[in-house]
């Protein structure tokens, strides 16, 4: 597989019949990642034609609502049998990932949640700001960005870095995440046009 990066989503948390909330799906060699899952993010994968065992691993920024709410039905449809998943699914995010977890897995509490109501193993993993996580011999830097818990992931393909915010705020430790990567891709929801040319000047 060609590596690629898939705008899921460009948007922010305001209801949209144009933008999904922002999201990002990594295709590298046989490996998707997903970049966050928030409205409309469950949609857009079946419609770029990713079904539940094509996505594995799914990395979240941070735990505000336009980042995480389609992780929901997401599980919930992986149980059908429209689209019923077998593999693992691998969530990974800043830490308190695992209560978060338990509290998202505890709203469905119509299902048999003493025993595993999942036929197939969810794995999560909390990851340290500013440290480094291995996925498929891949390589990604989870950066830690304000507002509080928000992070940034920066990776390199075919000796190219790339840089993926969650949310975007003008400041140091943004220009700094994107200083020197080859692609930068930011929310631009929180910046106005005279901010989003600054970052632009950091190439
Ligand atoms: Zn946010």
């Amino acid at each position: 597989m060609t590596p690629s990066i898939v705008f899921l989503g460009t948007g922010n948390a305001d209801i949209s019949l144009q933008k999904n909330t922002a999201s990002v799906l990594i295709q590298l060699d046989k490996t998707n990642i997903l970049f966050d899952i928030g409205r409309g993010i469950a949609n857009a994968l079946f419609r770029y034609g990713i079904r539940q065992d094509d996505l594995e691993h799914i990395i979240i920024s941070h735990f505000h609502t336009d980042h995480i709410s389609d992780l929901l039905p997401y599980l919930h449809s992986a149980r059908q049998s429209g689209d019923k998943r077998t593999k693992p699914l691998n969530i990974y995010g800043p830490t308190g990932l695992k209560d978060f977890m338990l509290k998202i897995i505890g709203i469905m509490e119509y299902l048999d949640l003493e025993k595993n109501p999942f036929e197939f193993p969810i794995n999560t993993f909390e990851i340290e700001s500013n440290s480094k996580v291995v996925i498929d011999n891949h390589e990604f830097e989870f950066v830690s960005l304000p507002p509080a818990n928000n992070h940034g992931l920066k990776f390199s393909v075919n000796d190219k870095t790339v840089a993926i915010t969650g949310d975007s705020y003008f400041h140091n430790e943004e220009k700094e995440f994107v200083n020197n990567s080859d692609i930068a891709i930011i929310d631009s929801s929180h910046l106005n046009s005279d901010e989003i040319i600054q970052f632009d000047k950091q190439f």
